[in-house]
């Protein structure tokens, strides 16, 4: 078997442990062969935290061969026949329309009498009255109003059970409150990586309300978006290899976005799939980020892009290696179609996903209503059960959770959580020490997976 079975490249994140066998992202390289998602990515089979085997291409964005099936060794030869099949392929694996196409179709839709706006559920499209004979037996949609149109993430299905995308949408509560942070902070300009809701909700704010003045370009892979927006409001793009399909064009695009008005009161807002490799991640919003810095601006303030990078707890860590100037925030973001990140004050569907970012915390005002208050000596807001830790001087709990501090591993650590001889650290009292075999994901060691993983949580 080959090793991309069952889970592909970009879910070699959650395998990528020291200690256990897994995948290890190498990145991207001038030379990487491109598959129907752009430039593939760089990895390499590892065992016992080394690199162990011959190094391969695979597709960066696909976590399921069944949606790309690219392999190639990284020294293997490839005929001239196989690169020319290969080529014809990728272009034939593109959406049979194209962005410019599918505005023209929208303007011709929204012009349409509202009897006959059709939007078909199984192709996930708009119907024109002449395609409506193709589709007569497919579950249609009718009298699609403009609030519909304005809310396409709404009218699409969300395309979650696809381990490649994994969209989830923000409950409306998360979102409003993104938007609220947003203008307060004074921002105008906001480049949508991912979030379609967001994206969404801010351009029907600006249609429906004379006051309000922010704008953003949604950039993300889901074609059918481009059903609902024009080349300046949505450029079809791969956030794990930063990969603009529609080419130069889109590019400059997304260029000039950033750098308007001398690229002032722009921020990005990501919120990627959680089981993406992070650093590939990482790489392309540097990019993103050095877009933005080629801006001849007259005082050069900051240095970095304002970003909000919405991510699970667990991933602190990881996004602080890449990212030493961000800060997680409290706030819980909540979500729609995921029933386990349900907002709630008991138990534990209490959902992990989080706000890193590089603006100063205290700008950042998190809702008292919901519980949030600022911790004076942390100088940012913090959960209701998140209690000042005098011994580590900072507001310590990750997951809301009261947490408790360990003075044999000198740090404060989840309240279900036991100092234990054996191991020489804290962990679940049904935790089963270092000897077990098969273990977490992360750290390969037995007792907590991977969402518990110690060696993630520590920073
Ligand atoms: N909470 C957000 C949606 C996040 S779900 C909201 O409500 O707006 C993750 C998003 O990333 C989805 O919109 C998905 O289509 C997009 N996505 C998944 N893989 C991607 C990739 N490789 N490049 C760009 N976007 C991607
Ligand atoms: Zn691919
Ligand atoms: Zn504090
Ligand atoms: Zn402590
Ligand atoms: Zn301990």
């Amino acid at each position: 078997g080959c090793i991309m079975a069952g889970s592909g490249a970009a879910g070699a994140e959650a395998l990528r442990a020291p200690g256990a066998g897994g995948l290890a992202l190498l990145g991207l390289t001038p030379s990487a062969p491109s598959c129907p998602h752009g430039p593939t990515l760089l990895f390499v089979k590892t065992s016992q935290g080394k690199e162990e085997g011959r190094r391969f291409y695979a597709c960066s964005a696909c976590r399921d061969r069944k949606d790309c099936n690219f392999f190639q060794w990284e020294d293997e030869k490839v005929s001239e026949t196989r690169l020319a099949a290969r080529e014809e392929y990728n272009r034939t694996h593109q959406p049979s329309c194209t962005h410019r196409q599918n505005v023209e179709r929208y303007k011709n839709f929204v012009l349409l009498p509202l009897a006959k706006r059709r939007f078909c559920q199984e192709c996930q499209q708009l119907l024109l009255p002449e395609e409506w004979g193709k589709h007569s037996n497919h579950q249609l949609l009718c009298e699609i109003s403009t609030a519909q149109l304005q809310s396409p993430s709404q009218l699409l299905y969300p395309l979650e059970n696809k381990k490649t995308n994994a969209q989830y949408l923000f409950a409306d509560r998360s979102c409003q409150f993104l938007v609220d942070v947003i203008i307060d902070l004074g921002f105008r300009r906001v480049l949508s990586v991912g979030t379609p809701r967001l994206h969404e909700m801010i351009q029907s704010k600006a249609s429906k309300e004379d006051d309000f003045r922010v704008r953003s370009l949604l950039l993300d892979i889901d074609f059918r978006y481009s059903q609902f927006y024009t080349e300046d409001e949505f450029c079809h793009y791969n956030m794990f290899n930063h990969y603009f399909f529609a080419g130069e064009a889109a590019h400059e695009t997304c260029r000039k976005f950033l750098c308007q008005d001398n690229g002032e009161r722009v921020i990005m807002v990501t919120d990627p799939p959680f089981g993406g490799l992070v650093e590939a991640l990482a790489s392309s919003f540097k990019r993103l980020m050095a877009m933005w810095k080629d801006t001849e601006k007259e005082d050069a303030i900051s240095q970095e892009m304002p970003m909000f990078w919405i991510f699970p707890y667990f991933f602190e860590s990881r996004i602080l290696e890449f990212f030493p100037s961000f800060t997680m925030m409290d706030y819980q973001v909540d979500y729609d179609n995921h029933a386990l990140y349900k907002h709630g004050k008991t138990g534990r569907r209490q959902s992990p996903v989080r706000i890193f970012t590089n603006l100063t915390p205290r700008m950042i005002v998190l809702p008292v209503e919901e519980g949030y208050r600022f911790c004076a000596i942390c100088q940012r807001y913090v959960s209701s059960g998140n209690q000042h830790c005098e011994i580590c001087n900072s507001c310590t709990s990750k997951d809301g959770r009261r947490w408790k501090h360990c003075f044999l591993c000198k740090k404060c650590v989840k309240p279900s959580w036991f100092h234990c001889d054996n191991c020489n650290c804290c962990a679940l009292p049904t935790h089963a020490c270092e000897k077990a075999a098969a273990g977490c994901f992360v750290c390969g060691q037995a007792g907590h997976k991977r969402s518990t993983c110690p060696s993630l949580s520590r920073s």
